[in-house]
């Protein structure tokens, strides 16, 4: 199985346990575990027990990331948790799930999602958890997915609940299940993609239990919501590790049930004999684009269509019209995933262009240069690029060095265009209307002295473009100085010469 290796160093893992064993609340920024202190001590007060859970929990203990916001989950009722909000300070509470029991509170040191204890029943045969308010942390906890995610932390005691060895699996680097694998799958399909999530922006390998369980259910993802799918999808693809998540997918057969065209990508050579296949090209494409989204996507789709493009004359493989072809299917790869209108259309655009700015051969033309900024477009022209950088990967240093300086080059000239476009936008701050209700009278040859004084002023860095005040005065005394009362208006000079 190969569901990959697990954290990249040694040195990682020796950090990973150096972690464990000290202090949690130690890593805590001040004000939040302030306030979570705060928190437990209003619920305590009524009763109520208030533990940190989850995500916050597992990056604590990894310190991967700080925390902005705050899951906690709670022995109160969803109204016992308002009023022990409301004894704490909170000036916005605000309901996120009534029916799941969470509440929402902001605080000046960040937001918190309370969440009663849980219990869910699964009716065989409906994918619809039957949720019910637990009664213990246990319960709760043994609701969650994963064994890192299930994890509580008592903010006022800095005591760990983990009845699940979670810690033990943050420690080993692993994605492992709570309870059953195969049930928890059946119970909730959205599980499979979380998994895979977690192994590639963790780093963590998932264990073998797990990860069979997962090639056996992979179908069940076919069952689940295409927006759930598409979101999953989403979070990975803007994850530290995309081209990991997406091998992942491909090896434990999700791929299949969630992008089927991926995995047609393996085995595809590029060239025949030699050079890696379009599969493991289009993973390093993947991880060298910058984490935006339609980027990200047209980086794993850009080359989508090699396969049914794939021609062989002479000993040569061509892919002749796979840009064109490949927008098409990047089209209606996202459609089915509901990707909204925006995405799909950006998407398509970059696939569809992805050879514009690396096949230039030449010097690029001022003419060049402006072609392909207008076809492309201002608001799609960085991605673009960045997609071109991104997609020079050949083993052939000169080859590749060409391609970067021309993609440099081109990013260049179009950085230089746009200082002259702005260069052209620099005008004087009052136009010829304005110089005419100004000055009581009608168009004529007299503004154009006037217009052009102050637009050379502004272009100088001496009257600012917005500055009407200022450019009145210099109008006034240009007028009287240029002796332009004495020049007719237009209608004038016409009426003058009949
Ligand atoms: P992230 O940092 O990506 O938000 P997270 O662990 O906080 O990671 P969330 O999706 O925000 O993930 O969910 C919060 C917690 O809720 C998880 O840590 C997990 O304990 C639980 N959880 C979320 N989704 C599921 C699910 N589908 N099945 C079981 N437990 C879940
Ligand atoms: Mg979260």
């Amino acid at each position: 199985m190969g569901n990959g290796g697990r954290g990249k160093s040694e040195e990682g893992a020796l950090r990973r346990r150096a972690i464990l064993f000290s202090i949690p609340l130690s890593l805590f920024p001040l004000p939040l575990a302030r306030l979570s202190v705060r928190l437990a001590e209003a619920f305590a007060e009524r009763g109520g027990e208030l533990v940190l859970v989850g995500g916050v929990v597992r990056d604590l203990l990894l310190q991967a990331s700080s925390p902005h916001d705050l899951d906690f989950a709670t022995s109160a009722s969803p109204r016992g948790t308002e009023a022990a909000l409301r004894a704490a300070g909170c000036a916005a509470i605000f309901t996120i799930g009534e029916k799941f029991g969470t509440i929402g509170g902001i605080f000046p040191e960040g937001q918190v999602e309370i969440t009663t204890y849980r219990a869910e029943a699964y009716v065989p045969g409906s994918r619809k958890p039957a949720v019910a308010f637990g009664r213990s942390l246990h319960d709760d906890l043994a609701r969650r997915d994963f064994t890192i995610n299930a994890i509580a932390l008592d903010p006022r005691t800095g005591t760990l609940h983990d009845p699940f060895d979670g810690r033990a699996d943050l420690e080993r680097g692993l994605v492992r299940a709570v309870g059953t694998p195969r049930e928890r799958f059946s119970e909730d399909p959205l599980r499979l993609l979380r998994a895979v999530r977690f192994a590639s922006r963790l780093g963590f390998a998932i264990e073998p239990a797990t990860a069979e369980a997962i090639c056996e259910a992979a179908a069940a993802l076919g069952t689940i919501s295409r927006e759930r799918v598409r979101d999953e999808l989403d979070r990975l693809l803007l994850g530290p590790a995309p081209a990991r998540g997406v091998r992942l997918l491909c090896d434990l057969g999700l791929a299949d049930h969630s992008l089927p065209d991926v995995p047609k990508l393996r085995g595809m050579e590029q060239e025949t004999g030699r050079h890696k296949d379009v599969f493991s090209h289009t993973l390093q494409v993947l991880d060298r684009t910058p984490p935006r989204l339609a980027l990200r996507w047209a980086g794993l789709l850009h080359d989508i269509a090699k396969p049914i493009t794939k021609h062989v004359e002479a000993g040569k493989v061509t892919f002749h019209g796979h840009d064109h072809k490949g927008a098409r299917m990047a089209r209606r790869i996202l459609g089915e995933l509901h990707q909204p209108a925006e995405l799909i259309d950006r998407v398509e655009r970059l696939v569809g262009l992805h050879l514009r700015a690396n096949a230039y051969a030449g010097e690029w033309t001022d003419s060049a240069v402006r072609r392909i900024v207008r076809e492309v477009g201002d608001e799609l022209i960085e991605d673009l690029l960045a997609l071109s950088r991104a997609d020079v990967t050949t083993g052939r240093i000169e080859r590749r060095q060409a391609i970067a300086r021309s993609v440099a080059e081109l990013e260049r000239r179009i950085q230089e265009l746009r200082q002259q476009e702005d260069i052209a936008k620099l005008t004087s701050p009052l136009d010829g209307l304005e110089l005419m209700q100004l000055f009581g009278r009608g168009p004529g040859p007299w503004i154009k002295p006037i217009k052009d004084e102050l637009t050379e002023l502004v272009i100088d860095g001496e009257l600012g473009a917005q500055d009407k005040p200022a450019a009145e005065v210099i109008a006034r005394r240009l007028y009287a100085e240029l002796g332009l009362e004495a020049m007719p208006d237009a209608r004038a000079a016409r009426r003058g010469a009949q």
